[in-house]
């Protein structure tokens, strides 16, 4: 089994070649540091809208080589925070307004996917979350009402299945109900990644790789080499590697999630496992994991594993540690049962996602110091950089829009708890979660275990 390698989406199509570093001092008029999804994004629309701006994109490894290229390929409408504590601020109908933008993102991905050429695998089949104890149905039934209330058409964008239901779709082991929304999906990340670094390139965007940037500062970007970058738009786009820059070390949580995929399932197998449809997969657990039917005929499964490293410190290549191969190995095989005990996993891996004190995403830029960021997407980000890169474009060209309306823009959280709180806490918070997964799997009631309450009222965590 390989472990590493960045991820098995580039064992599966391969490493790209590095695009040549920064190679000396050099202006621009907006420069977006780093090459992930929010940054390619960010500068597809710019350069989009308007041709004749320069814009240059500052990437410490390849284009590609973070979350963007090892996610779990769920491109959904899913978006974290509060819905109530949004709508305080800001009305519902704003609430609303942001699911809507959110629905529609899925399809502006696939249809940019369309116009540029970009073939990643994309399947538009929804997605389907499934109660696998009595416990996470019972939240399923109660959390219903309060799920579709914030979605423009409620019952259709949210549909609640049956057991059999169900398991018409796929069979998981103890598979009790489920909710199945359209809205979402399936995407190989490496392929749309490279793709969109391809196209974002077409449209006359220098990309510098292998360049790590150290210091944002109003007006320039400061190389690790000592190289500069003058430009009146200076946007971080670096979501979980973000306490990489110079003060910006409690901003956003470096939360860890890692994946494991099978070795190719055959015909016989696939129709004990059903999920003909491939639709994504998730479940209702607290450390929930989610999972694609691969278009190579595998299962590529994640979840939290080892959940942070002390002192916001990254992985290295997507190397993951045993203890969360273990874990993920486990779900592949409580979940899908004796139909995929003997079946080999191939390749296990890791990355960062970017967690905001509030566990809610934003997007701002300061008019003041030109200086702008997105991310925090707390493992929802495939689609919502795409929401982020359009706005970041609106408010990088100064415009008005529906889009600079919506009610993440702007907004501030407080920063997370020095080390070494952080660190204990983050452990502590996904420890209680696990126990109280656990503990319901093994109580087989209907109630949800007080251990991850605690968890949710210590983490601030409310979705
Ligand atoms: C294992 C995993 C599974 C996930 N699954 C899903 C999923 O199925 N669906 C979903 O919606 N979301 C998922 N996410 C989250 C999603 O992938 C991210 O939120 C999203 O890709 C973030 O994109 P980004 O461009 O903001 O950040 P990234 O893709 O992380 O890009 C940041 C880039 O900055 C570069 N960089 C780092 N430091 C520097 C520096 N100092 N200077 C210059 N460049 C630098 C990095 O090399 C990287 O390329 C998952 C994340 C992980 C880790």
């Amino acid at each position: 089994m390989i472990n590493g390698g960045v991820s098995f989406w580039y064992a599966s199509t391969a490493i790209p070649r590095r695009r040549a570093p920064l190679p000396g001092d050099a202006e621009a008029d907006v420069c977006i540091v780093g090459g992930g999804f929010t940054g390619l994004w960010t500068a597809y629309y710019l350069k989009r809208a308007r041709p004749e701006l320069e814009v240059v994109v500052l990437e410490r490894e390849f284009a590609g080589y973070g979350a963007s290229g090892r996610n779990g390929g769920w491109l959904s409408s899913a978006f974290n925070g509060s819905r109530p504590a949004m709508a305080a601020r800001h009305g519902e109908a704003a609430v609303i307004a942001l699911s809507r933008a959110m629905q529609e993102t899925v399809d502006e991905v696939l249809g940019v996917c369309e116009a540029e050429g970009i073939v990643a695998d994309q399947l538009k089949r929804g997605m389907l979350t499934v109660a696998r104890n009595p416990a996470q149905a019972a939240r399923l039934a109660a959390g219903l009402p309060a799920v579709r209330r914030w979605l423009p058409d409620g019952e259709d964008d949210v549909v609640a299945l049956t057991r059999d239901e169900v398991a018409a779709r796929v069979h998981v082991e103890g598979g009790l109900s489920g909710w199945f929304t359209p809205h979402a999906a399936r995407v190989q990340p490496a392929k749309l990644v490279q793709g969109l670094a391809a196209a974002v390139e077409r449209l006359g965007v220098r990309i510098y790789e292998q360049t790590a940037v150290r210091a944002i500062e109003p007006g320039r970007a400061v190389a690790d080499s000592g190289a500069v970058v003058r430009a009146r738009h200076v946007l971080m786009c670096l979501e979980g590697f973000t306490p990489g820059i110079e003060g910006q070390k409690r901003t956003w949580l470096p939360l860890n999630s890692a994946m494991v995929a099978t070795a190719p399932l055959d015909d016989a197998t696939w129709a004990q496992v059903g999920w003909t449809g491939a639709e994504l997969l998730g479940d209702g657990a607290h450390a929930y994991m989610y999972a694609q039917r691969t278009a190579d005929g595998r299962i590529a499964l994640g979840g939290r594993g080892v959940p942070y490293r002390f002192g916001s410190k990254t992985d290295r290549d997507g190397v993951t540690q045993q203890q969360t191969i273990d874990q993920l190995v486990g779900i592949v095989r409580d979940m899908f049962g004796p139909a995929l005990r003997e079946v080999p996993i191939e390749h296990a891996w890791c990355g960062v996602l970017g967690v905001p004190r509030d566990w809610s995403p934003t997007v701002a830029l300061d008019p003041a110091t030109g200086i702008g960021m997105a991310g925090g997407y707390v493992g929802n980000g495939v689609a919502t950089t795409n929401l982020a890169g359009r706005t970041l474009r609106d408010l990088v060209l100064g415009a008005d829009t529906e889009l600079t309306r919506l009610p993440w823009v702007g907004k501030a959280a407080r920063r997370w708890e020095p080390e070494p709180l952080r660190w204990i806490g983050s452990r502590l918070v996904y420890g209680l979660y696990r126990a109280a997964d656990r503990r319901e799997m093994e109580a087989g009631t209907a109630r949800t275990s007080r251990l991850a309450t605690v968890a949710s009222a210590l983490s601030g965590r409310h979705d």
